[in-house]
């Protein structure tokens, strides 16, 4: 009864009521979240942070920080509260605000061509239905790249990357050469700054491929999952040995186009989870001085094997702490040896800038940064998105090379997928304090949990993010010395 009197009294209070403040300030959007049993992170919308004793959070709401804290000039100087209720800098503010999502600007800027579904690997988790070498029906058409390149040049960005995948794209190298001299020539015109990268298993190169990837400047990226055993298991060749393939094919390719053009990117399995060190060391053996610990995409046709493919997200979690403190040890001992995600991470948490990386940005990097053009002519929204079709599931299918450009980049699709795209407007990211190092992925949430929103409690995207994120906090703040010169290293380069 007492309650229901309560309620149907309820006014606006006086200033008097709350008591006078120990401080006169006014409170700028920020979040924050639990470190440690004594310590809090805070983090404001320009992803500034300052880790704090347990209990700050409160007190800056309360105004119970008093006048002469020693954390004022902090919180002030970082955009965490204001002398007004606008602060006198907020053009700097604004101006942080648009760097830290400046990766919008251009618009569209990788464009990926999946030039065949032909593969000499049958990699158990490969996320496309590969076919084998000899059919030629699976590699896209000249017509196709024509209209895919046509689209390209109407993005906005000036610089364009243009990935080609497959299946094995230097199968289709006719392809690949057409398509590249063709941007190449019509460059002339728009003069836009230009990438090449080519995505491949590195067991079929030959002097005429890799000459012409060295005269068009083409990165080679392939794939290197660790120690013989493990990538053998992997990535299996019939009758070959995949391991020494791809070691000869990477020595080749640096011998030829040089060894700063040829990176690795290694997948984690189940059987990977319990070799950290060794993928590592496998990594520094081999002359790399990077390494992404990069987990599977739990979708496409990694499912029809799930044994090998399917592991708790929490044990990913593991494999890459442990990992990460063997690569600390390493750069400890003199050797300069980066890990990719943490350095993402990082460059997020430490500076001013945003990275070009589209898994993990928000608006989420789907369209804004990243499209498809498939060897069929179908245009998809991401690389995951046609793994996703190509177990019949045309969710995020754009529309085809033949659409007008409008229809595809801002068609209805687009914009009904625009509505699950920024993690500040998603259940669950909205109040979270890692929401500016974080992103949105309405594909990873659509194939885990069946919808484009997806729920965090359970969500393996954000049990990673998450979990990496607030390790990091803890080794910068825990192991301050140790890490920091590392880190710093990572980001400066
Ligand atoms: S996915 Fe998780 S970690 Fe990322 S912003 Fe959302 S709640 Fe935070």
């Amino acid at each position: 009864m007492e309650n229901i009197r309560n309620k149907r009294n309820r006014k606006f209070r006086t200033r008097e009521y709350y008591g006078n403040s120990a401080s006169d300030y006014h409170l700028l959007p920020f979040r924050f979240i639990e470190l440690s049993e004594s310590k809090e992170i805070l983090v404001n919308e320009v992803g500034e942070s300052l880790i704090v004793p347990r209990g700050t959070a409160l007190k800056i709401a309360q105004r119970c920080i008093a006048e002469n804290d020693p954390i004022i000039p902090d919180l002030i100087s970082r955009f965490f509260i204001s002398r007004k209720p606008i602060p006198e800098l907020i053009d700097v503010l604004a101006t942080r605000y648009r760097t830290k999502k400046s990766f919008l600007d251009s618009f569209t800027s990788l464009h990926i061509f999946v030039l065949t579904l032909r593969c000499n690997h049958s990699c158990h988790y490969c996320q496309v239905s590969r076919v084998t070498e000899n059919r030629e029906d699976f590699d896209i058409s000249y017509n196709d790249i024509d209209l895919g390149i046509d689209h390209m040049f109407k993005s906005p960005s000036k610089k364009l990357t243009i990935e080609f995948q497959g299946g094995e794209p230097l199968l289709a190298f006719d392809k690949l050469e057409y398509a590249i001299e063709r941007i190449t020539r019509l460059n002339k015109d728009f003069k836009k700054e230009l990438s090449f990268v080519v995505c491949t298993n590195a067991t079929v190169f030959n002097t005429k491929n890799l000459q012409f990837l060295k005269e068009h400047n083409v990165l080679i990226s392939t794939s290197l999952d660790g120690p013989e055993f493990l990538h053998d298991a992997n990535r299996p060749k019939t009758g070959r040995n995949s391991y020494q393939l791809v070691l000869n094919g990477i020595n080749y390719a640096r011998k030829m186009v040089g060894h700063d053009q040829v990176s690795a990117l290694m997948t984690t399995t189940r059987l990977s989870l319990d070799y950290p060190i060794e993928i590592i060391d496998n990594y520094l053996e081999n002359g790399f001085n990077n390494i992404f610990l990069r987990p599977i995409s739990p979708y496409g046709f990694a499912l029809k094997n799930k044994t090998k493919n399917i592991y708790d997200d929490k044990k990913f979690l593991e494999f890459y702490k442990k990992g990460l403190d063997h690569i600390i040890k390493i750069n400890q001992r003199g050797r300069y040896f980066v890990e990719d995600y943490t350095a993402i991470l990082l460059k997020k948490i430490l500076t001013p800038f945003c990275t070009n990386y589209v898994d993990l940005q928000s608006p989420s990097g789907i369209i804004n940064n990243v499209v498809v053009f498939n060897y069929d002519g179908r245009v998809y929204a991401s690389d995951e998105s046609r793994m996703l079709a190509e177990r019949n599931d045309l969710t995020f299918l754009l529309g085809h090379v033949s659409d007008s450009y409008e229809s595809i980049f801002y068609g209805k699709k687009s914009k009904e997928l625009s509505k699950y795209w920024s993690n500040e407007s998603l259940a669950g990211c909205s109040d979270c304090a890692f929401q500016s190092y974080c992103g949105a992925d309405p594909v990873y949430h659509y194939a885990s949990q069946g919808d484009f929103e997806g729920f965090r409690p359970t969500s393996g995207f954000c049990l990673k993010n998450m979990g990496i994120i607030k390790h990091l906090f803890e080794l910068m703040d825990f192991r301050k010395e140790e890490v920091m010169p590392i880190f710093i290293s990572w980001i400066s380069n």
